[in-house]
């Protein structure tokens, strides 16, 4: 009998795996048609500068509308973009997408709104497909500080020659650098040296216990001391409550994102409520900290 579940066990355990394998079979099936067939969109969230309540910076996140299976998060499909190589397609796509967002704005709004773009380390990986990026976002002529990528710390880590080449092509015609999930990388921060980056983004799992957690809090406090020092400025991820704010503010961090502010939002809906309504001037959303 105990053998007989044992081995009844491990075929489920098998059937999972397999049935594992041809989920993302499928996921990957349709994800290599999701950008012909529209189903990837950017959606946006507000980047607030503390002090003046000012939205300085919006950070554009993919969403992917998957006709069955309805919305993906991009925690699930960019690791399969990754292990695929779509990503290099679809993050073309995001940046070209990014971009026209960004040159509207810098022509229709008075105030400077930063947009800030995620990218793959894999997207570094050819020298030419940053060349051709410089090149198409030379011919916007956006002003300087338009646009910002994100990307890890793991990127900067390896070195490779043709990465300081890559980045101050991008530098050269006004794209800033982020670093984004700060802190959960890797801990050599000699790169802060070596690489010109505008903005650290502390990651959201030292923001999260904040008010609760003494090291989170000298964790975070110590972070924005140093970048402060390196003249760097810091956007505080995931701020979800009033408390968090009124830390992060004592700490004299620059900005913050986060649901306490607004969820990433459809590019319309973001126009309308943030810029065109409040005039760029954010309020705490009453019904985030409850
Ligand atoms: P990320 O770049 O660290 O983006 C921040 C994530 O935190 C977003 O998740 C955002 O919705 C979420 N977030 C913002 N405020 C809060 C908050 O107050 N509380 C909580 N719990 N979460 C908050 P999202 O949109 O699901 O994106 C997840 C990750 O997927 C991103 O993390 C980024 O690494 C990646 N990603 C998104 N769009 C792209 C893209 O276009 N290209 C690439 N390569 N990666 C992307
Ligand atoms: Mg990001
Ligand atoms: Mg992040
Ligand atoms: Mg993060």
């Amino acid at each position: 009998q105990a053998k007989y579940e044992g081995r009844n066990r491990f075929t489920h355990f098998t059937q999972s795996l397999q049935q594992e394998a041809d989920r993302r079979l499928t996921l990957t099936n349709d994800l290599a048609c999701a950008l012909e067939r529209g189903e990837l969109e950017l959606f946006y969230q507000p980047i607030v500068e503390l002090g003046s309540g000012r939205l300085a910076k919006a950070e554009a996140l993919l969403r992917w509308r998957h006709p069955r299976r309805g919305m993906i998060s991009p925690g699930e499909f960019i690791p399969i973009a990754e292990e695929s190589g779509l990503i290099l397609d679809i993050g073309d796509w995001v940046l070209n997408e990014a971009a026209d967002v960004a040159l509207r704005w810098a022509m229709n709004y008075e105030q400077r709104i930063q947009l800030a773009v995620n990218i793959s380390p894999l997207q570094f990986a050819e020298r030419t497909r940053v060349l051709q990026w410089v090149d198409r976002l030379a011919t916007l002529h956006l002003p300087p500080g338009s646009l910002a990528l994100e990307f890890t710390e793991g990127m900067l880590i390896r070195e490779r020659p043709e990465l300081q080449q890559q980045l101050s092509a991008l530098r050269s015609i006004g794209v800033e650098m982020s670093i984004d999930d700060f802190g959960t990388g890797f801990s050599s921060l000699s790169y802060l040296k070596r690489f010109c980056i505008e903005t650290l983004k502390i990651d959201r799992s030292f923001i999260k216990d904040i008010a609760e957690d003494a090291t989170d809090r000298s964790l975070t406090e110590a972070i924005i001391l140093m970048a402060k020092k390196l003249g760097i400025k810091t956007v505080a991820e995931g701020v979800e409550t009033a408390v968090q704010l009124r830390l992060l503010e004592q700490f004299g961090c620059d900005c913050v994102q986060g649901f306490l502010f607004a969820r990433p939002t459809p590019l319309d809906e973001f126009e309308m409520r943030f810029i065109k309504e409040a005039g760029g001037m954010l309020r705490m959303d009453p019904m985030a900290d409850l």
